[in-house]
């Protein structure tokens, strides 16, 4: 691009040319000051070489510093011919087993789901497939530059760590060997010296701050005054800002302004100008200026051109360097000696050091191309690697600052480095131990955030911008934290522990900030004013969450650690929240006897906060003390001694009470802030470690309590105390208080305290809280979201919480709960849950949202209905917990437990006021049926010498427990039972009831049996009931019954709709016009259909009835009548192209009457089928495009649709419209004129024909020569003999009414318009061939999709196709009446021409390249205007059948000439029939016209079959034709599937079966026409192979060939560079499904100018391809790409499935994917029936982000 800016090219200097670098290194080798003279060399020749001029001459540069710089280094180094030393030095070499590759923009990447390490462990695609994970659940993604390919990295993988490619090396690796004993003595002290030099020399130069002096040993002789001003990127500006504001200081156009701001985004600087000092200042402040307003100003220097010449020479010297330590494994080893050799100066000084330290004050080339010297050396040499880490770990605090400071992205800092340190665990490890990194790490993160409020706790609150952004690049110190733990150690060091302790430490001091954060107080009164920040601190959490289940991680790998860490974290803990804070006075709680002292505090009144990470992590801990041995063994020396519960359950208890608060709308004043908080606290991403610590800090807490106490305590903080320690509150609570909100707010506390019970004693799924294995929790989870609904696998995934090998820990149980149901043509592969998983289903699943718990409830009931089981949801048997929280089911049958229920069924009981709630109810009954499974279990698994303590059923049927004097809960319960009200818990009560019994059965039979007190009763109540509840069986059962006969009715009904959705449509279609003449009906069934001619069938006239669809009067169509239209869609097509460079160039000049066989642009017409009055559709249409003009005013918003162009969509079906067609009789009856004479035959006819379009000729160029008209006229005419009966001076009249002759001439011009892309007008004599040439391309691109589906050619076809066919045809057929009768004559004069020459048309195409189809069109519907003057008898009907059958000789020959000339010597000797010998006969006439350059073919069997199926697309396309244009129904044979019809064709077409017999019953005028067909020059030039044709049949366009795997389309697009800026890598490769053309699109380098605007690659490659349309797959995104025109566009699911039957657009999930044949198929169907436009339409209409999108830019 710089050339074509800069055409002048500099002389190059003489004296470079003539350096020798033989000679230079020569004297080099002799030096004493080798630094000097490399020096002065440099000083020299730099300035010479590089930035000699505005624009940089990359190649002419590169080849003089080889020559006068690089080249004396190489011949230095080896010390002979470089040509000759490096392969030398190659072949000593003992390669890596390291890949190392380093990635570019968007090559793949792939990992092992199975076998990696970590998911940072990554292979090259080389390396990919040579490996054995290519059978391995695989994951890929694209690479965003950096990074390289792991492969050999055995501690990246799992498995098979070397691909078959470096698997080789390894044999020879011995371990540690020193490459250096590969390389001379003298090679490497040169080496050593000449790197030594050049690597200080590029540091020096590269990090050199001065503008306009070079260091002392390179300063010049004489300096010129030549400055560069050069423009710096930042991360502020935009692209446009940058574009605009060079335009002005510089004086550039757009384009190259264009140019300059790329090169700065890509490299990070880019001069902008060159000249003295004084011309570069002024635009450095024009740009300053202009930038500094808003933001602060681009950056811009003004520096010396020897400065930028050494700056770009030392940035070529590094890559040179990179390349020259590929030769060997020595050079590389000492480039990294070099560059890690300490300086002068001590600590930080050796060259590494140093350009690690400037990194952010570098630009974004200079970065780049260091980073990667320094991957393909210090990272790929083990020795070094580690030795660079420590530096880098040394340097980590400043690193971090400086990246602080910059305004770069990470991924060019060099902090980005980290991951490869870090993730390998024993370098980790290593810097753990050594260099403290962990604390570094931890504590340079605190630096950074200083913010804090009184209690030394983070404040995020007045967050300025600056710091915001400072927040957001801080936290990619998490993201190194996060590498660091990434693999848990498998042996401890006593170094390790004390470390990772100290670390601990540091982290805890994190935590502790982060506890209690963010306070809130609920807001009474007012509404809050503002929202208060909260999304910081969550950001905080999240960014944490997955750093502090690591850390829990490695303390459970080695106890010491565990208890060491505990005791730290509890320490902490007691810290932030030693003893009771000031104002909270102690208060004595008591209920049935109970009693405890607690704190006096109210959530609702005092500062809660949800932030407690200390507590939390405390509380992983316990768990993992918990599931540890010495738990079993010695509980004893765990550090529990010192734990107060009250103290650790109260502040996760606020937390929990704060969210029922919250539920229970108590905070609604506090605004959206604090939704979304607790939105957060529950939500997937966070909930692991907060909500669901909580929990197990509860009950922990419990586990050590009684539980009596916890219970008052709970209840104290629900703000419930009152209600349950005061007898009789309810009655009273209900009566005296009228508040209805209150009575509500404390219902639904209740109804979340109970809720919380359930979730304390049933949440023992987590190993260490109850006996289980991480399977067991997984799959609980799934079986819980599967419980709402089937799912698909990517939606399982999001449902569960992140961590590494989530994935494949879910695979590896879902087979064990769920089905896989394949998905369909659309939609994704579902999970179902299995039926035998119901039984675990827990109603109060604690990770249901409430809107999840009631879908899932709903969704289990219906099952159980419908599997005729009871509706009761009984709470699942759960596994037992671990010692440690073993006392927890005490909770359950606690005295005051016990209280609480009874309490609540005896409101239930008394039934009245609002004061209690159906799901308290259900909450209690849950909770006693928790506590009968529990006992239950305990009965079951009762050893001898144990006593079951459990007690639940003896203690629940005691009366007058709880509430004095009250009933037991046991007979409260049986109460309900039989309470109308509670109709929907009968089902459960019933079940407790069985439950209850078969628990006391079990209890009566075991050893300790206790005395059966209400045994009795209970029998004597089942008897009382028994009648009863048979009246309510069979009740029940006639309910279920008819709910079943209900729900199978609508099920069938909606299927029968899902299935027949086409046939529904259609007959909704019927329904709404009623112009679907049953043609098909068998008129006459008997006797033989012709379609044509004069032996025609004659159908009796049909009167046809139509309804508008907007005023809904039905009219008849007639002639004479008002016009009525379909709405229909025009648009050019290159769907049958068979030339896709063809396009047309100059639309004002196009002569479109003959079509070229190639179909390369026709005009396609399609419709909804939907009719309307003309004048109603106008009337629709003015208010359409009235309505469009005050939008546009009001707000710049497009639609799906171009009203200026005249687009609309239909009012019926919305379907994209931009004209409409007249519905019409068949025209050829108005016109028709009775047969009276003998109709002339082929000969005749064409005779005749040929007379009176001499006649016109005459005529015609009498009226173009008028000047002596007068004297000359009557000798020519009596000189003309006019052919009898033919009157040229006769017009006839049009029989239209006005209506629809408006119409005509509307449809007319728009497919005028549309097809030739042209200003509207009617008059222009292409109008009528451009809708004979719509019409019969449209009849044969549905030909084509007919065969290509193997459809019968009249089977039943759609209705809007059918409806729309016959009116385009009847259309295109009346459309001469609006025209002149002239053009159209001179039309038909013209093509007639083509086949039967006369002499005054010259220069026509020769019938290699007509595509006869069109012609017959054109020649029919041309006709009349000509037959209109005729009076001598002929009629149209003789016309037709003679056009068709010469257009069908001409085929046929076009066909044998044509025909494949390929020797095929089957079935020669069989007797060959009538058809094989005439054909042959004809063939031979053929070869002898030629003068023998055709090619004898002896097969008539070949000729003949060639013949055949060449012909049969035409034939299909006349039968539709005339089928359409005369209304003959169709043979019965053709509508039905099956062989091809060619007989019935033939029959119907009133064609003899033997085709060939047309020549020999017209061969008197047959042979002359074939002889001059043959005459022409290009047959002649065909048949000697000096130019192509198309042959027959024309095989159908398909959409390019897809590969299976996507992956390979990926490596595919990695590899496409840019066509527009040299070898640049595209970032949107997109590739064309019509032409297999890989695009760049979506870029500023594509764009070209279209029709004077700038459009993206792939919008104008569609003017070219698809002449608008285009069809793409967006490689990296993996969707495809519907455009249409400039401004329309949609994104469609792409045909490529992973292994779940599920899409992946954008690749974020990176599961391998596969072709879907059947979804490729119907994106091909999509364009062969010419719907993309009506496709984007839908998808616009559907969603209006869509329309906003600028399309015309990809
Ligand atoms: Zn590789
Ligand atoms: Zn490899
Ligand atoms: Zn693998
Ligand atoms: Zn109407
Ligand atoms: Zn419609
Ligand atoms: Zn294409
Ligand atoms: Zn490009």
């Amino acid at each position: 691009m710089a050339s074509e800016l800069e055409p002048e090219v500099q002389a190059i200097d003489r004296s470079l040319l003539e350096c020798s670098a033989e000679e230079i290194a020569g004297k080099w080798l002799q030096a004493t000051d080798l630094t000097r003279e490399v020096y002065q060399h440099l000083a020299h020749y730099v300035p010479k070489i590089y930035c000699r001029g505005p624009n940089p001459f990359p190649q002419k540069e590169d080849m003089l510093a080889q020559h006068v710089l690089l080249g004396p280094m190489e011949w230095y180094l080896c010390g002979e011919d470089p040509a000759f030393g490096f392969p030398k030095l190659e072949q000593a070499n003992k390669p890596s087993h390291l890949c190392g590759r380093v990635f570019k923009v968007g090559e793949p990447t792939y990992s092992c789901r199975d076998c990696a390490v970590d998911p940072t462990c990554v292979l090259c695609m080389e390396c990919f497939l040579g490996s054995i994970h290519r059978d391995h659940r695989y994951r890929m993604t694209t690479s965003g530059g950096g990074g390289f390919c792991d492969c050999g990295d055995t501690e990246a993988w799992k498995e098979g760590p070397y691909c078959q490619k470096h698997e080789l090396n390894t044999s020879e690796i011995e371990e540690e060997e020193d490459p250096l004993v590969h390389l001379s003595e003298d090679v490497i002290a040169r080496t050593y010296n000449i790197f030594a030099i050049m690597f200080r020399y590029a540091v020096e130069i590269l990090t050199w701050e001065k503008e306009s002096e070079l260091p002392a040993d390179l300063e010049m002789v004489e300096k010129s005054d030549t400055y560069y001003c050069m423009l710096f990127n930042d991360e502020v500006h935009t692209y446009e800002q940058v574009i605009y504001t060079l335009q002005k200081a510089v004086n550039c156009t757009q384009k190259e302004a264009i140019g300059f701001a790329t090169t700065v985004d890509r490299d990070g600087r880019r001069s902008v100008r060159y000249g003295d000092f004084q011309y570069c200042e002024q635009a450095k402040s024009v740009i300053v200026r202009n930038t500094s307003r808003q933001t602060k100003p681009l950056k811009v220097q003004v520096m010396h051109s020897s400065i930028v010449a050494h700056q770009n020479f030392g940035l070529k010297l590094l890559s040179w360097l990179g390349s020259i330590i590929g030769y060997s494994d020595g050079l590389r080893r000492i480039l990294c000696q070099v560059g890690l050799q300490e300086g002068p100066d001590g600590e930080n000084s050796s060259l590494v050091d140093r350009l690690m330290l400037s990194d952010s004050k570098l630009w974004k080339g200079a970065r780049s191309v260091y980073h990667q010297l320094f991957m393909s050396s210090l990272l790929m040499d083990l020795k070094y690697k580690k030795l660079f880490a420590v530096r880098f770990a040394k340097n980590y605090q400043q690193l971090q600052r400086d990246f602080m400071e910059d305004d770069h992205e990470r991924a060019v800092s060099v902090t980005a480095l980290s991951v490869q340190f870090f993730t390998a665990p024993t370098l980790a490890r290593m810097l753990i131990t050594e260099e403290n990194l962990m604390s570094i790490i931890i504590k340079t993160f605190m630096d950074h955030l200083r913010h804090r409020d009184a209690q030394g706790r983070f404040q995020f609150e007045r967050y300025t911008a600056l710091q915001a952004f400072k927040f957001r690049r801080v936290q990619s110190l998490i993201l190194d934290l996060k590498y660091v733990l990434i693999s848990k150690p498998t042996e401890w060091s006593d170094e390790l522990r004390q470390k990772f302790l100290e670390g601990f430490d540091a982290f805890l001091e994190l935590l502790k900030c982060m506890q209690g954060m963010d306070p809130i107080t609920r807001q009474v009164g007012q509404h809050i004013e503002m929202e208060p920040e909260w999304e910081a601190a969550f950001t905080l959490q999240m960014k944490l969450t997955h750093v502090i289940s690591m850390m829990q991680d490695w303390c459970a790998s080695d106890e010491k650690v565990l208890i060491e860490a505990y005791k730290k974290c509890l320490a902490v803990l007691m810290q932030c929240h030693g003893g009771y804070t000031d104002g909270e006075q102690p208060i004595t709680l008591s209920i049935c006897g109970h009693s405890v002292e607690t704190i006096r505090y109210c959530v609702s009144q005092e500062k809660v906060s949800i932030h407690l990470p200390v507590s939390r992590l405390l509380a992983g801990l316990h768990v993992l003390l918990s599931k540890s041995e010495v738990a079993y063994k010695f509980p004893e020396l765990l550090p529990l001694s010192e734990l107060s519960p009250p103290m650790l359950i109260e502040h996760p208890l606020r937390c929990l009470v704060l969210c029922a608060q919250v539920h229970a709308g108590m905070w609604r004043r506090n605004g959206f802030s604090l939704v979304n908080q607790i939105y957060y606290y529950h939500n997937v991403k966070c909930r692991r470690e907060m909500f669901d610590k909580d929990v197990v800090m509860l009950q922990t807490g419990v586990s050590m309590m009684d539980p009596n106490h916890f219970l008052m305590i709970m209840l104290s903080r629900f703000e419930l105390y009152q209600i349950f320690s005061t007898p009789d509150y309810g009655k009273r609570f209900s009566s005296e208080i009228t508040h209805k909100d209150v009575v509500q707010q404390n219902n639904t506390l209740i109804e979340e305290m109970l809720y919380l019970i359930i979730m304390l004693v049933g949440e023992r799924f987590s190993p260490g809280v109850g006996q289980v294995n991480a399977t067991d929790e997984i799959k609980r989870e799934i079986i819980h979201q599967l419980s709402i609904k089937p799912m698909a696998h990517s939606e399982l995934v999001k449902s569960l919480p992140e961590d590494e090998n989530k994935e494949t820990g879910m695979e590896s149980v879902i087979e064990a709960v769920a089905h896989f149901k394949k998905p369909g043509l659309t939609g994704r592969g579902m999970y179902e849950l299995k039926p035998e998983c119901a039984k675990e289903f827990n109603l109060y699943f604690y990770h249901f949202s409430r809107a999840e718990q009631s879908k899932a409830e709903e969704a289990q009931r219906k099952l159980k209905r419908q599997n005729r089981e009871d509706a009761a949801l009984p709470p699942p048997v759960l596994p037992p917990f671990c010692p440690l929280f073993a006392s927890l089911v005490n909770i359950l049958q606690s005295d005051v437990m016990l209280c609480i229920m009874g309490t609540i069924l005896q409101w239930a009981v008394e039934h009245n006021g609002y004061a209690w709630s159906e799901s308290m109810l259900q909450r209690v009954l849950h909770l006693i049926g928790m506590a009968l499974q529990e006992e239950k279990q305990h009965l079951e698994n009762v050893t001898e010498e144990h006593v079951v303590t459990f007690t639940f059923t003896q203690k629940i049927s005691k009366p007058g427990e709880a509430p004095k004097n009250s009933p037991s809960i046991l007979a409260m319960l049986e109460t309900l039972q039989n309470a109308p009200y509670l109709e929907v818990h009968k089902d459960m009560i019933r079940w407790i009831l069985k439950t209850f019994n078969a628990v006391k059965k079990m209890r009566e039979s075991s050893p300790t049996s206790p005395v059966a007190e209400t045994e009795g009763t209970i029998m004597e109540e089942s008897s009382r009931d028994k009648d009863k509840a048979e009246r309510k069986r069979k009740a029940e059962i006639a309910r279920l019954r008819r709910e079943k006969i209900m729900a199978q009715m609508s099920e069938m009904q909606r299927h029968f709709i899902d299935e027949n959705k086409e046939l529904f449509q259609q007959t909704l279609e019927l329904d709404a016009s009623t112009s679907a003449v049953l043609d098909n009906s068998p008129v006459a069934s008997d006797m033989t259909l012709t379609a044509l001619g004069p032996a025609q069938t004659q159908v009796p006239e049909q009167r046809q009835f139509v309804t508008c669809i907007l005023c809904q009067e039905e009219q008849e169509v007639k002639v004479e009548s008002r016009a009525m239209v379909l709405a229909a869609f025009v648009q050019r097509s290159t769907v049958l192209s068979k030339n896709r460079s063809k396009f047309i160039q100059d639309p004002e000049k196009y002569d479109p009457l003959f079509m070229h066989p190639d179909l390369s642009c026709g005009t396609h017409t399609s419709s909804c089928g939907h009719i309307m009055h003309a004048h109603c559709w106008q009337r629709y249409f003015d208010s359409v495009q009235a309505k469009e003009q005050r939008r546009q005013q009001r707000l710049r918003l497009h639609t799906s649709y171009d009203v200026e162009n005249g687009e609309f969509l239909c009012p019926l079906c919305e379907c994209l419209s931009n004209t409409v067609i007249p519905l019409l009789l068949p025209p050829r009856n108005i016109f028709n004129k009775l047969n009276f004479s003998d109709q002339p035959n082929l000969t005749q006819w064409i005779r005749t024909i040929s007379q009176q379009i001499k006649a016109l000729q005459f005529l015609r160029k009498e009226e173009s020569t008028p000047n002596n008209a007068s004297t000359k006229n009557s000798e020519n005419v009596d000189e003309l003999q006019l052919p009898e009966g033919f009157r040229p001076d006769f017009r006839p009249k049009n029989p239209y009414s006005e209506s629809i002759k408006e119409m005509l001439t509307t449809f007319g011009t728009a497919t005028y318009k549309v097809g030739l892309k042209v200003h509207p007008n009617e008059e222009d004599p292409r109008v009528p061939i451009m809708c004979w040439g719509s019409c019969a391309y449209t009849i044969q691109s549905i030909e084509r999709i007919l065969s290509d589906e193997d459809k019968p050619l009249f089977g039943p076809l759609p209705c809007r196709l059918d409806d729309c066919l016959r009116s385009l045809t009847r259309f295109a057929a009346a459309h001469w009446t609006v025209a002149s009768v002239s053009v159209v004559q001179g039309h038909f004069c013209k093509l007639f021409a083509s086949l039967v020459p006369n002499d005054s048309h010259e220069e026509l195409p020769c019938i290699l390249d007509i595509d006869m189809f069109h012609l017959l069109v054109g020649l029919v519907l041309a006709f009349p205007a000509l037959q209109c003057q005729d009076f001598s008898g002929i009629s149209l009907c003789t016309g037709d059948l003679h056009i068709f059958h010469l257009v069908t000789m001409a085929h046929i020959i076009q066909i044998l000439l044509t025909s494949c000339t390929e020797e095929n010597g089957m079935d020669q000797e069989n007797p060959t029939c009538e058809e094989e010998s005439a054909v042959l006969a004809l063939y031979k006439t053929l070869h002898q016209y030629t003068g023998s350059a055709l090619k004898e073919i002896p097969s008539g069997w070949h000729l003949w079959r060639s013949v055949r199926a060449g012909i049969m697309p035409f034939l299909k396309c006349s039968a539709l034709f005339f089928h359409y244009l005369n209304g003959v129904p169709s043979p019965p044979d053709i509508q039905v599937p099956g062989t091809s019809h060619f007989e019935h064709l033939c029959n119907y077409l009133s064609l003899p079966n033997n085709l060939i017999c047309l020549f020999q019953e017209n061969s008197e005028i047959m042979n002359s026409l074939i002889e001059s067909w043959c005459r022409n020059s290009e047959v002649k030039r065909y048949l000697e192979g000096e130019r192509d044709a198309i042959r027959y049949p024309r095989e159908s366009n398909k959409l390019i060939n897809l590969p299976e795997d996507y992956s390979s389309l990926i490596n595919q697009a990695s590899n496409f560079s840019c066509p527009k800026s040299g070898g640049d890598k595209s970032r949107a490769p997109t590739l064309c499904l019509v032409c297999g053309s890989l695009l760049c699109s979506q870029s500023y380098c594509c764009q070209t100018e279209l029709e004077g605007e700038d459009v993206g690659a792939c919008t104008a490659h569609t003017y070219s391809c698809g002449s608008g349309v285009g069809i793409f797959l967006r490689v990296r995104e993996c969707q495809v790409l519907f455009l249409a025109g400039k401004t329309k566009g949609c994104f469609y699911s792409p045909p490529y499935l992973d292994d779940y039957g599920e899409t992946d657009q954008g690749l974020r999930r990176g599961n391998p994917l596969h072709l879907c044949k059947e979804r490729f198929k119907k994106i091909q169907k999509l364009w062969h029936q010419h719907s993309v436009t009506e496709e984007i339409g839908h998808a616009q209409e559907a969603n209006q982000t869509l329309v906003g999108i600028d399309w015309q830019h990809l």
